[in-house]
C-alpha cells in the first residue's frame, strides 16, 4: 500500500496571491503546496482522497492515470472544487465512478454539480459519478475504511482510517478542529496520523501545530505528519522544531505502508 500527499495546503494554497512573506517567496520546494488531497494505491485500487481545485496540476505531476474510487472528507470548496477534472479518469472507465462520502456532503456534491447527478441520460463527456453514502466502515475489496467523524467548524467532516491486511494502518484527518472521544478510540492503535496543522496562531476550525502534536501526543500514534499548511508556517523552519517523530507533510511525498 501507497499513500501519496498530492496536496498539503490551506484553501488558499502556498503561496498565496499577491503575498511575498517569506513562506510564499521561498525557493525550498516543500513551500510550494496545493490543494490538500492524498491518493492511496494497493492491490484493492487507486482511491482519490478529494478532488480539489488542483487536482489536475496533481494528478499532472504524479502522472496519475487511473481513479477507482473517490473518498470525500466534506464539501468545503478546497475539497471538491476539482470535481470537473474527474471527467478525465471517467473516459477509461467502464462503469460510473464511486464516489464515497457522508450523505451531506454527497447531497452538497449534488448540489453544486447538478449536470452529474440528474436522473436523465448524462452527456458521455461529463463525470459519471455514482454516490456511495456512509454510514460506518465500509470495505474497498480487502481494505476496510473507517470514516471517523470530526469537528471542523459547522460542517460534518470525516477523516478515514485505512487497514490493509499487511499493511501499516494509516489515518488521514486533513481538516479538523477537535477529535470527538468516540472518534478517538477509532484511532488509537494505528500506526501513521496525517493530520491538520493550519499554523501556529489558534483558529477557529482548524488545529495549531501545538493541537496537532498535543492529538499525536495523546493518540500515541508512532509516526505523524502535519497538512493543510497556511504559508505562515515554512517547512524548514518548522521541521526545525518537530520531534523525530513528526513530519511536515508536503506535495508530492509518498509513503510506503
Ligand atoms: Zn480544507
Ligand atoms: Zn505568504
Ligand atoms: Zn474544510
Amino acid at each position: 500500500m501507497r499513500f501519496r500527499f498530492l496536496g498539503t495546503s490551506t484553501s488558499v494554497g502556498v503561496p498565496v496571491i499577491g503575498c511575498d512573506c517569506p513562506t510564499c517567496v521561498s525557493s525550498d520546494p516543500r513551500d510550494d503546496r496545493s490543494r490538500s488531497s492524498g491518493y492511496l494505491e494497493g492491490p484493492f485500487g487507486k482511491i482519490l482522497i478529494d478532488a480539489g481545485p488542483d487536482l489536475r496540476q496533481q494528478a499532472l505531476r504524479e502522472k496519475l492515470s487511473k481513479v477507482d474510487a473517490v473518498l470525500y472528507t466534506h464539501s468545503h470548496l478546497d475539497h471538491v472544487m476539482g470535481f470537473d477534472e474527474l471527467r478525465a479518469f471517467c473516459w477509461r472507465r467502464k462503469s460510473p465512478l464511486p464516489l464515497h462520502g457522508s450523505p451531506e456532503t454527497l447531497k452538497a456534491l449534488a448540489t453544486m454539480f447538478p449536470w452529474a447527478f440528474t436522473k436523465e441520460k448524462i452527456s458521455p463527456g461529463y463525470v459519471h459519478p455514482s454516490a456511495q453514502p456512509f454510514d460506518g466502515p465500509f470495505k474497498i475489496k480487502n481494505l476496510l475504511i473507517t470514516p471517523i467523524e470530526v469537528c471542523h467548524g459547522n460542517v460534518r467532516t470525516h477523516g478515514f482510517r485505512f487497514d490493509h491486511p499487511g499493511a501499516k494502518s494509516l489515518v488521514y484527518i486533513s481538516d479538523v478542529k477537535t477529535i470527538p472521544s468516540d472518534s478517538l478510540d477509532l484511532i488509537k492503535g494505528s500506526d501513521i496520523l496525517i493530520i491538520d496543522a493550519l499554523r501556529e496562531k489558534s483558529h477557529s476550525t482548524h488545529m495549531s501545530v501545538a493541537e496537532a502534536l498535543e492529538s499525536v501526543e495523546t493518540l500515541k500514534v508512532p509516526r505523524a505528519y502535519l497538512t493543510h499548511i497556511s504559508h505562515e508556517l515554512d517547512c524548514a523552519t518548522l521541521s526545525a522544531t518537530l520531534p523525530n517523530s513528526i513530519s511536515i507533510a508536503y506535495d508530492g511525498l509518498s509513503l510506503d505502508l
